[in-house]
């Protein structure tokens, strides 16, 4: 989707601080961090939302957990503890409208989040 923020940065149209990349998954840091580590785990594939995921894109969510999960003990947060969040739609607090998952670490995490 030529106009989704997200597509254009797996499509490096758009410039990101990119961690890592495959044919399936992108990792760039969030441009407004609220930790430390504030990392997002994108797919190339354009989901708008959790809620919109169909059966067929199961491995690719896992393989964005997994990918994000790799991600963190490169960044050194994999002991001390991370978050991992997807938020969905507006209620959830979603801005952009292709599936990423947070990673925040670096920082205590507080707990209910607002
Ligand atoms: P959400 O509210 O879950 O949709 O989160 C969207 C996230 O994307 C926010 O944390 C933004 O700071 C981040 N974001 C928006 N545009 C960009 C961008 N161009 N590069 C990196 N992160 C972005």
């Amino acid at each position: 989707m030529s106009h989704c923020i997200f597509c254009n940065i797996a499509e490096h149209k758009t410039p990101a601080d990119i961690l890592y990349e495959d044919d399936e998954v992108m990792v760039f840091r969030d441009i407004n961090p609220q930790a430390p580590v504030h990392l997002l785990t994108i797919p190339k594939k354009h989901i708008a939302k959790i809620s919109e995921m169909e059966a067929e894109d199961q491995q690719l969510v896992g393989k964005i957990i997994y990918t994000a999960k790799q991600v963190a003990q490169d960044q050194g947060i994999s002991e001390s503890g991370f978050r991992m969040v997807f938020n969905n739609d507006r209620h959830g607090g979603q801005d952009v409208h292709h599936i990423h998952l947070h990673l925040l670490g670096g920082r205590p995490m507080r707990w209910p989040p607002g």
